[in-house]
């Protein structure tokens, strides 16, 4: 089958006191925030990982080297939006979108409405289409270190 294709990806980032935290693109208030390169939205990064590996175009860390100062602060919604235009470039659309956040903290649930949205405009589909949901790894795992998230994703052939 050659026009549905699925992708799978994770990431993980350290929590640090003193940065922002954005999670799909948007703005938790929390005393700490995600360390990296760019704004170091994992669940953005994720979703890019699982679209590029959907359309067998490599990963982030490939098209967006971190040796690369244009990409030091970067908005991660915005490279998400160049991946969309990437995969367009091949003849590729979104379909769905599920992600998973993992993080003990802080509660993201008021946030999830608005991260699909965010996700869900860049990407071109509806927020129907864009599931988001946020577990805890009961104090095992990351246990409150760092934020991680894992997302799947259907692209299909236009
Ligand atoms: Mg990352």
């Amino acid at each position: 089958m050659d026009g549905l294709r699925v992708g799978t990806g994770y990431d993980v980032h350290r929590l640090v006191p003193g940065r922002r935290l954005l999670l799909g693109g948007t703005e938790i208030p929390f005393g700490e925030g995600l360390l990296g390169h760019s704004d170091a939205d994992a669940l953005i990064h994720a979703v890019m990982d699982a679209l590029l590996g959907a359309a067998a175009l490599g990963d982030i860390g490939t098209l967006f080297p971190e040796s690369d100062d244009r990409y030091k602060g970067a908005d991660s919604a915005r490279l998400l939006g160049e991946v969309v235009s990437l995969l367009r470039g091949g003849g590729w659309r979104v379909g769905n979108i599920d992600a998973v956040i993992i993080a003990e903290k802080p509660r993201l649930t008021p946030y999830i409405p608005a991260m699909r949205e965010n996700i869900a405009g860049i990407c071109g589909v509806s927020a129907d289409n864009v599931g988001v949901k946020a577990t805890t790894e009961e104090g095992l795992g990351l246990a409150g270190l760092g934020i991680g998230a894992s997302c799947v994703c259907l692209i299909y052939r236009t």
